[in-house]
């Protein structure tokens, strides 16, 4: 029978855990705080910010909240990057995106002190992770990470397939799989024979940012299925790049959407954020 891989409850789990951390943290005299940007008023991103908001206050720790007018210009938020650089309270700093179109985020995202990267996109964690080095993991690939050890699926030796190349999901996924020993191909829009090369897979990684793109026909019967896509249809019903109803009964292990990967990302940023505060660490 195909096992659901439960997101809410590994990430229940992930955020207890760092909520007793940061205890530990605080009694130690080290207060974690996260200050969030964002930049205009899109609903979609004000919803991610308030849930990160309220993952904060879940396990105690600060959050500094910075809401921005659209008209911000490239300048303004940098100087307010290079401001909280600078201010020994705020330990972790994270740019809501999409920014828009007027602001270079690639810049932005550059002028974040690595130390306190905790998205983990800063070109010297991106790097620290190829290389082997410690440093932050960005957020969704972690997740997705977390939800294979703790739902006991084994990596080392099997044949990974991560389809999507992005900086943020694709790319540090394929990297965290093969430091688990997986045996990792990526695959992407130019990919020939796309079918095959994820039938190959006793791992799928979904990550194309298409609404039920993946059906029976990619995926090896007993092959455990991530879904990182989330799209909202007509009326309102959340779907990933996966067919859920249609790959169910052929897949061993399958993330639903909602419930799947979504709530993992916010629980390894929690988990970035405690680790900000531990000199160990970065
Ligand atoms: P991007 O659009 O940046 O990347 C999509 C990738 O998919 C690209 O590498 C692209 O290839 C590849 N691709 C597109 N079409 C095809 C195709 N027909 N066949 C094979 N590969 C294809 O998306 P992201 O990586 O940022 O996000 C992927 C999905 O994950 C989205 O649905 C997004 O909403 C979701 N997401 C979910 C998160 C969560 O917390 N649950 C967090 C982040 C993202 P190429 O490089 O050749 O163009």
């Amino acid at each position: 029978m195909t096992k659901l891989i439960d997101g809410k409850v590994i990430s229940a789990q992930i955020k207890d855990e760092v909520k007793q951390w940061v205890e530990v943290l605080k009694k130690g005299g080290k207060e974690p705080a996260l200050a969030v940007i964002q930049v205009g008023d899109d609903p979609a991103s004000g919803v991610y910010v308030n849930n990160k908001k309220k993952a904060c206050a879940y396990v105690g720790i600060r959050s500094l909240a910075y809401e921005l007018p659209w008209e911000t210009t490239e300048g303004e938020l940098l100087a307010l990057v290079d401001q909280l650089n600078n201010m020994a309270e705020c330990s972790g700093i994270l740019v809501q995106l999409p920014l828009p179109a007027h602001i270079d985020a690639d810049k932005v995202i550059e002028a974040i002190s690595p130390d306190k990267d905790v998205d983990g996109f800063h070109q010297r964690n991106a790097g620290a992770l190829c290389v082997g080095r410690p440093g932050f993991v960005s957020c969704t690939p972690a997740g997705i990470l977390q939800l294979l050890i703790r739902s006991g699926v084994e990596i080392a030796g099997k044949e990974c397939v991560v389809v999507g190349r992005s900086n943020i999901v694709g790319k540090p996924t394929a990297l965290l799989l093969l430091r688990e020993n997986g045996t990792v191909t990526i695959a992407h829009s130019k990919t020939q024979n796309l079918k095959e090369v994820c039938r190959r897979a006793d791992i799928l990684i979904a990550a194309v940012g298409k609404p039920k793109f993946f059906n029976r026909e990619y995926i090896k019967e007993g092959a455990v299925v991530i879904d990182v896509g989330i799209h909202r249809l007509e009326g309102g019903k959340l779907c990933g790049d996966v067919d859920f109803e249609d790959v169910k009964e052929i897949c061993g292990a399958i993330t639903p959407v909602p419930g799947g990967v979504g709530p993992m990302t916010i629980a390894m940023l929690m988990e970035n954020c405690a680790k900000a505060v531990c000199e160990t660490f970065s």
